[in-house]
């Protein structure tokens, strides 16, 4: 009798459907469910709802007759429609919930992970007996075990990690970072169809989303995906490095690749991605700082970022160590970017609300960092995060936003939180300019929001932050700060409206 395997909508590459290592046969029947439950528990991002089920539903095209694909509310009853109590085999999912609950099927047999370099028993052995979990050291043991960027034995150009060469301000009076324009993919029937059923349910009142539904902007399918990478390698790789962490208001996307929504859907590997960007390199078509932070980002931070995931266990989620506890307010959760005079908030929250997508820098020092500053519920922040963004699932959004943004895991990931005042923005964007703000001021009409609201976080949290080494000093100079009283009467006024 041929096997049953089922595909939940983030394995939909050729990793997911290959029997090599443990995976299913070459004949065996694929079943696909898409679940109405998961839209209607959560509020989306429309353009991430139209990106998976476009996504899902280009792959069910491509396998033809071979799957049955199946609508129904819950997994349960899609799985029940489709196979009854036959046997299924399913590769493991990506979250803790859809873990636990293919394991509670007797009928369905787990296989092993697909779409990571590295195994989670070899990060369990890696990480026993370790005092820290310092990303800059399993990455080393990946780039040696999987022979990447090596050269005689030691990592190529004789250094690990050039990360000092990656952090330059934007060239000073450029608009743009004059990067090839990124890939693009062109929509089709599938995205029609999918653009119809998402109206429809709006309108039943079966699902509400957030944020605008324009062209869709990341691949759906392998073939997109390649070509978005082969773009990204061939046009884009060699500027990546140097201002990775700047940020320009009329260049969202910089040198950066956008290829994340395209490896958590599965329709790339990790593997194939940093290959390439080797081969670039061999052939002095990029240069070694460009593609080591490229490779560290895939080979580094998302696998570490996967494996901690796993490693932190269940109750990582509801870590809080600074006790933060107020809610998201409206204008936030709505992506009202048209409310906010703060330019840098404005101009990354537009983004989101019209693309699902900001790169790294704006999401960590902007949005993470505002919503630290104000003190927001993290586990309410990692929800939006995960809603909001085309490549958000839980395994990437609970190391990065519990951990890396908020630091409500009290520094298990990180060794500070990672929160600036408006000097910081300053240097790395072009944003402040023309905003009602000035950086250098904490106290008045043109209070920086974020220079306001990072003594005021400071002090919030004197005690915690003042036995951190690295946050000592900035905690001390508080003590300077002669209109202290007048700023934190400031920030207690602003609360939580838009700045
Ligand atoms: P590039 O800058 O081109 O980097 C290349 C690739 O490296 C990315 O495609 C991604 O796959 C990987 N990568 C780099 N950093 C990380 C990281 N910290 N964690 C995981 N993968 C990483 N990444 C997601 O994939 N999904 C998320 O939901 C997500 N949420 C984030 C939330 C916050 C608060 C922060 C600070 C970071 C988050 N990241 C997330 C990590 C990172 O910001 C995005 O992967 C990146 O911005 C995606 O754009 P890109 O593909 O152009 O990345």
């Amino acid at each position: 009798m041929t096997t049953t395997h089922w595909l939940f909508g983030d394995q939909l590459g050729p990793a997911f459907l290959t029997p090599d290592g443990g995976g299913p046969s070459r004949d065996a029947r694929v079943v696909m469910i898409e679940s109405r439950a998961v839209f209607r528990r959560r509020r989306f991002h429309r353009a991430k709802a139209h990106l998976v089920l476009s996504a899902m539903r280009h792959r069910a095209a491509e396998l033809g007759d071979r799957v049955t694909y199946v609508r129904a509310e819950t997994y349960r009853e899609g799985l029940r429609q489709a196979v009854g109590e036959e046997p299924v085999t399913v590769h493991h999912p990506t979250s803790r919930a859809a873990l636990a609950f293919v394991r509670s099927l007797e009928h369905v047999t787990v296989l092993p992970p697909r779409g990571f370099l590295v195994a989670t028993e070899d990060f369990a052995a890696w990480a026993r007996g370790r005092r820290e979990l310092r990303m800059e050291a399993f990455y080393r043991d990946v780039r040696r075990d999987h022979d990447l960027l090596m050269e005689g034995g030691g990592p190529a150009g004789g250094t690990w990690n050039l990360d000092h060469g990656n952090r330059e301000p934007p060239p000073r009076g450029a608009a743009t970072l004059g990067a090839d324009a990124p890939y693009r993919p062109r929509e089709d029937a599938v995205d029609e169809e999918v653009r119809r059923d998402l109206d429809r349910w709006e309108r039943e009142g079966a699902v509400s989303f957030v944020g605008r539904d324009g062209p869709r902007l990341f691949p759906a399918d392998r073939r997109e995906a390649r070509a978005a990478l082969r773009r990204f390698v061939r046009h884009r790789l060699a500027g990546f490095g140097a201002h990775e962490d700047a940020i320009l208001a009329d260049d969202g996307t910089m040198s950066h690749s956008l290829l994340s929504s395209s490896l958590n859907l599965g329709l790339l590997g990790p593997a194939e991605c940093v290959e390439a960007a080797q081969a670039a390199y061999r052939a002095g078509e990029a240069p070694l700082n460009s593609v080591e932070g490229f490779v560290r980002q895939i080979a580094g931070w998302r696998e570490y970022v996967w494996q901690l995931y796993w490693y932190f266990g269940e109750d990582y989620r509801t870590s809080n160590a600074l006790r933060h506890t107020a809610a998201l307010p409206d204008w936030w959760s709505e992506l009202d970017a048209d409310a906010v005079s703060a330019r840098c908030l404005a101009t990354v929250l537009r983004q989101v609300r019209d693309t699902g997508w900001t790169h790294h820098v704006p999401r960590l020092m902007v949005l993470g960092s505002h919503a630290l500053q104000r003190g927001w519920d993290p586990a309410a922040v990692t929800d939006w995060f995960h809603r909001c963004f085309v490549d958000g699932y839980d395994w990437v959004m609970l190391p990065n936003v519990v951990g890396m943004s908020q630091y409500a895991d009290g520094g298990r990931m990180t060794t500070k939180p990672y929160t600036s005042g408006g000097a910081y923005l300053s240097r790395m964007s072009d944003l402040c300019g023309p905003c009602p703000y000035r950086p250098d001021r904490r106290v008045g009409e043109e209070a920086c929001p974020f220079t306001a609201g990072y003594w005021n976080f400071l002090h919030r949290h004197r005690g915690a932050l003042g036995r951190n080494a690295r946050m000592s000093r900035a905690v001390r100079g508080l003590d300077r700060l002669g209109d202290l009283p007048a700023l934190l009467e400031q920030e207690r006024r602003r609360g939580d409206g838009p700045p």
